[in-house]
């Protein structure tokens, strides 16, 4: 994967990783699909595919080259999140510690959506519900401060809380070979 010049803090080594645009992305069922004549399903900008090293994204971002850049990074680091388990137990115990002080907010919709959909018991159970959002906070989370992006509107959490993440970022990320 050739390196951009916003990826110069990471070095992201694996497989070639294929980066497709299509138009008018929309998902259903959890199932992702061109927009045509039906009209089911929510707009989303990008899915990734894991196993299938393929990152889809909605070719409208062509048009805007920052938030191109953030919803990619977000779908790269799904794939850091996959290959690192101790990275994922730092930032769950991190992201432990906002909910025992109540922290509101996130570091993009993806993530905020997913955190208040949580239901009493999700993050004790770890369940389905709160993995999934865990998994969004990271990649919300680092996608921002990869680019360096402080201000945005779906930046939400208050600035005490992104300055622990930010710390988090540069002790287990930032400088590092991260496989993906
Ligand atoms: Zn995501």
């Amino acid at each position: 994967m050739a390196a951009s010049p916003c990826f110069k803090l990471i070095e992201f080594t694996g497989q070639a990783i294929l980066i497709e645009f299509r138009p008018r992305l929309r998902a259903h069922r959890g199932k992702l699909g061109e927009h045509g004549s039906d009209e089911r399903g929510a707009e989303v900008h990008a899915a990734s595919f894991l196993h299938r090293r393929l990152i889809i994204l909605d070719s409208a971002l062509l048009r805007n080259k920052r938030e191109c850049e953030r919803i990619l990074a977000h779908e790269i680091f799904h794939f850091v999140w996959w290959k690192a388990p101790a990275i994922r137990t730092e930032y769950g115990s991190l992201i432990g510690r906002e909910f025992i002080t109540a922290t509101p907010g996130e570091m993009g919709w993806s993530a905020d959506w997913r955190k208040q959909a949580l239901r009493a018991g999700d993050v004790a159970n770890n369940s389905r519900a709160f993995r999934e959002y865990l998994c969004e906070s990271f990649c919300d989370s680092c996608a921002c401060l990869l680019l360096g992006i402080s201000r945005h509107e779906e930046i939400t959490l208050p600035a005490s809380a992104r300055k622990i993440r930010r710390h988090f970022f540069e002790a287990n990320l930032a400088g590092r070979r991260l496989k993906v």
